[in-house]
């Protein structure tokens, strides 16, 4: 096993070929919530990045995998992970913070987006392309796809199990190998996740994890000319460095949202809008791309709706992420906390009504906003916290020119029982996906999912990563 004990705590290396390696500079790895140092993990420096990378590229000239054992390997994956549930979640909930409730969530819809990548492995198709110009007769074409090569997967700390399985189960089961980066805040899920793929049986080589900061191993995996590709979660900053660092490589970004959603008042059941608004914009502590931060609401409904939202915002419960009940554990630092308190301050100064929001630590207590303007940080920019900021409006047209009024464009959701607005709403935000009568929040994880604007390029989700780590070749058959 890669885990070595150094005094009461785990030390994590860097796993390359199959093994874990020492590196000569070492991070500490905190429980979010008691403050506690719970392990330590390599800082890779260039040379160990390069000898990554070298070992994934040497791999993928030399070995393939059929269809068929990616498959088992990815269903045997999922096994274990299942046997495993209870260690994995809590895990999360140490290096992250997440409420347990949230991590078992993660661990169950990891589960899924393991069975999605299993499946495509067997579905890797081209397409025929009819030649049928004048002089063509007797040639036919088609398309097959083929691996890109090494792929490199650098992920955020907020889902630092699924959006990895995202990656890496998607990247073996289109025939590639990878290096992964995770987040040098939440990396241990991670370690764990490369040992269960060995335990079932993946071969060394195809699956290499590199730990350390983003500034260094990252920018590190950014230079090496043999990685073919990039997919990338995080936010849009490091995004655009990744854009700028990488040439004419492939890169999929998957980057930030200040999600809007618009309640209107003919909502079938403005109770269940509502809840979803509450608990989806203050899961996960609101450390999600795709957490409801803005909600438009019409004029007609916009006082009974705030009344609910804070009524049951009042019902939530904040502390020990461990605590079964418990719905919103700490941010990811206090710093993080701060930051958002900050960010507070200036609509407290403007006169905007704020219900909850007080800092202890590095818990935020979920805030709701009023009487906002759309210049104001916790509106016009990815909040990343629990915060939402709610603002009345006359007509639809309205909501649809504010929800657009972002530089962002991941997720939407528009409450409404009229099919008209419904479709116009599909046609008018600008968004890579807009759900209907569900929250922006709302992921099946087998869906396509990638924004437009900063909200970044490219699309994951099984069927649609696959597309993207995989390369279209034309074949001309001369008969
Ligand atoms: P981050 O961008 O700070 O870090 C993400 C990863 O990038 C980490 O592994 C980090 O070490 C690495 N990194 C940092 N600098 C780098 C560099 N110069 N070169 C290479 N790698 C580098 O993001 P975070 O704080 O971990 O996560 C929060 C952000 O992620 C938010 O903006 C959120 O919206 C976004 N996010 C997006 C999605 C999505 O699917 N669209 C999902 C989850 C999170």
């Amino acid at each position: 096993m890669g885990q070595t004990h150094i005094s009461n705590r785990l030390y994590y290396g860097n796993f390359i070929n199959g093994i874990w390696k020492d590196s000569n500079e070492s991070l500490a790895v905190f429980d979010k919530y008691s403050g506690e140092e719970i392990a330590t993990i390599a800082i890779a420096s260039k040379e160990e990045v390069r000898e990554a990378v070298k070992n994934s590229y040497e791999t993928f000239q030399a070995a393939k995998l059929s269809p068929m054992q990616r498959y088992e390997i990815l269903l045997k994956t999922v096994e274990i992970v299942k046997q495993r549930k209870e260690e994995l979640a809590l895990t999360i909930v140490e290096e992250s913070g997440k409420a347990l409730k949230d991590a078992r969530s993660e661990i169950d819809r990891g589960i899924q987006t393991l069975i999605a990548s299993a499946e495509e492995a067997k579905r890797i198709t081209g397409q025929g392309i009819p030649l049928g110009q004048p002089g063509n007769d007797n040639k036919i074409a088609f398309t097959i796809r083929v691996p890109v090569g090494v792929i490199g997967a650098i992920t955020p700390f907020n889902f630092p199990f699924n959006l990895v399985v995202h990656k890496i189960g998607l990247a073996i089961a289109a025939g590639n190998t990878v290096v992964l980066k995770p987040a040098e805040k939440t990396p241990i899920i991670s370690c764990l996740l490369v040992e269960i793929f060995m335990e079932a049986g993946l071969p060394k080589g195809f699956l290499n994890l590199i730990n350390g900061n983003g500034h260094t191993t990252g920018q590190y995996m950014l230079e090496d000319e043999r990685i073919a590709m990039y997919t990338f979660t995080g936010s849009p900053l490091v995004g655009r460095q990744i854009k700028n660092n990488t040439g004419i490589r492939k890169v999929t970004l998957e980057l930030g949202n200040n999600s809007p959603n618009i309640v209107h008042h003919d909502a079938a059941d403005l109770d269940r809008a509502v809840e979803l608004c509450v608990t989806r914009g203050f899961s996960n502590a609101g450390q999600a791309c795709i957490s409801v931060q803005r909600v438009y609401v019409h004029k007609d409904i916009y006082h009974a709706f705030v009344d609910k939202a804070i009524q049951l915002t009042g019902t939530l419960k904040v502390g020990d992420p461990k605590d079964p009940e418990t719905d919103i554990g700490p941010l990811i630092s206090e710093k993080e906390a701060i930051r958002v308190e900050e960010w507070l301050q200036e609509p407290r100064d403007r006169g905007a009504s704020i219900y909850g929001g007080e800092r202890e630590g590095a818990f935020l207590h979920p805030a709701i906003v009023t009487n906002v303007s759309k210049d104001m940080r916790v509106i016009c920019e990815e909040v990343f916290a629990p915060v939402i900021g709610i603002t009345p409006y006359e007509t639809i047209e309205e909501a649809f020119e504010m929800a657009n009024d972002t530089p962002f464009g991941l997720q939407a959701g528009v409450f409404t029982s009229n099919l008209n607005i419904a479709m116009e709403a599909s046609h008018k935000l600008n968004f890579g996906c807009v759900i209907i009568n569900d929250v922006s929040t709302f992921r099946a994880d087998v869906m396509p999912y990638g924004g437009v604007k900063d909200s970044g390029v490219g699309k994951e989700g099984p069927r649609f990563a696959v597309q993207e780590m995989t390369d279209e070749r034309n074949i001309v058959i001369n008969l």
